[in-house]
Formats: structure tokens, C-alpha cells, sequence
């Protein structure tokens, strides 16, 4: 059984089923986003050494300060995104070890993803290739400048907390497009969803969160 990394014990179909229950309870009802959770294998994105944690729902350690996000706030912010979505384009920002990434790829058209620290892209873009996600691009940069080049975007999901909410991600939203984003200072983090409408921007609050900083600058 031994170097089996996709096979028996603790990435069993049965823990992974476990972890979806989890998450029905926690009132998930996406069958799309539940599928992905159950398919894609999390324990990929983490250190060996923490393969057996990685159908817990729990934020784990991805190594220079980083964190693989909590598997019900990757389904609670996916679902949000999906459900006004009628497009084609979702920007991410902070493509960490690419979960989120990941969990995305096959309910959208295109992702583009921007990530500010180089190491953790190039490990991710290999990763997701073996993986067979390919409807993927990845840029180094600040998230706080999005990515004019492709926008506007129909979603944008920021993985990272932002002190404010940022001006050029609003301008790079297009019309009915959603923004989901952590805002707020550590400790008091709010999970927001910002959507275009017509005449405003209408904000919806979906409750406290804890994410690493969207840090300012490169
Ligand atoms: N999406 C990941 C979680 C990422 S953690 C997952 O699925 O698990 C947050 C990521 O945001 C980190 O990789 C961090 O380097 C990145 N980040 C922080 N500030 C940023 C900025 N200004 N621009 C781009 N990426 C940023």
C-alpha cells in the first residue's frame, strides 16, 4: 500500500464523504460545489505530512505564511459566486496552492487567477496541469490592480483580506457580475458579496471569516 498517495485510509471515499456531509449540514445545498468538494483530492494541495488532515474542515498551513482555506468557506464562496453567475470569466485572487482554484475549474469557462508570491504559481500551475485543469491562467501580481487585460469579469472571488474593498476590482466587474471578498481588519473579517446592478453596487454580508492579509503592494 505504501506510496499510494491517491489510494486507501485517509483518502478514502469515506472520509471524503464524511467531509461533504459536513458541509450539508452546515447548509451547503450546491450539488455542483459538493460534487467538487468530493472530487477533487485535497490532499494534493498540502505537505505530505498533512495528507491525513486534508478532508478535515479545517485551514491548514501551506508553507511562506500561506494557508490552504477552509473547505466550507471555499464551498460557501464558490456557491454565492455560482449562483448569480450567468457568465463565462471569474477572476480569483490569490491563487494560493490553487483549491479554490481547483474546485472552480469545471463550473466555469475561463479563470484567470493572480497571485503575488511567484514560488507558490509555479507549484500550483504544475499542479493543477496534473491534474487536467487546463481552463486556467495564471499571472504573478497584485491583486489590488486585478487584471485589466481580460476583464471585465462576470465573477471575481478574493481569497485574502482586504482592509477595503478594492476600486479597480469594482471597475473590472461587469454589469450583473458579483465580487466576493473577506473584508476587514484580523479578528473581525466580514465575508462580503458585492453585485453590479444598473444604478449601484448592492453589499450583502455572508457572515465573519479568517483569511490571511491581501497585502498592499509587491
Ligand atoms: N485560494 C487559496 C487560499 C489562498 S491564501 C486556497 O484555495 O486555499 C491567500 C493567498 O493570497 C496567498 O497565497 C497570498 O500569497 C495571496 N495574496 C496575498 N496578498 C495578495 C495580493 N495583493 N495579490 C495577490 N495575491 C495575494
Amino acid at each position: 500500500m505504501s506510496g499510494d498517495r491517491q489510494g486507501i485510509g485517509m483518502t478514502s471515499a469515506r472520509t471524503r464523504d464524511r467531509l461533504v456531509r459536513r458541509l450539508m449540514e452546515q447548509g451547503i445545498r450546491s450539488e455542483a460545489v459538493l460534487n467538487q468538494i468530493r472530487n477533487v483530492p485535497r490532499h494534493l494541495f498540502v505537505d505530505e505530512a498533512l495528507a491525513s488532515r486534508a478532508y478535515e474542515d479545517t485551514a491548514l498551513p501551506i508553507g511562506l505564511g500561506q494557508t490552504i482555506s477552509q473547505p466550507f468557506i471555499v464551498a460557501r464562496m464558490t456557491e454565492a459566486l455560482l449562483a448569480g453567475f450567468e457568465g463565462e470569466k471569474v477572476l480569483e485572487i490569490g491563487t494560493g496552492c490553487g483549491y479554490q482554484t481547483a474546485i472552480m475549474a469545471p463550473l466555469v469557462k475561463q479563470i484567470y487567477t493572480v497571485e503575488r508570491i511567484r514560488e507558490l504559481l509555479t507549484k500550483t500551475r504544475q499542479r493543477l496541469r496534473e491534474l487536467d485543469i487546463y481552463n486556467v491562467q495564471f499571472r504573478p501580481g497584485d491583486g489590488w490592480e486585478g487584471w485589466p487585460k481580460y476583464g471585465p469579469y462576470d465573477g471575481i472571488i478574493v481569497t485574502a483580506a482586504a482592509t477595503t474593498v478594492p476600486p479597480k476590482l469594482l471597475q473590472q466587474l461587469a454589469p450583473g457580475g458579483r465580487l466576493i471578498i473577506p473584508v476587514g481588519p484580523k479578528g473581525r473579517q466580514d465575508l462580503c458579496m458585492i453585485v453590479n446592478h444598473p444604478e449601484r453596487f448592492e453589499q450583502v454580508s455572508l457572515g465573519p471569516v479568517s483569511f490571511v492579509p491581501l497585502v498592499q503592494g509587491k
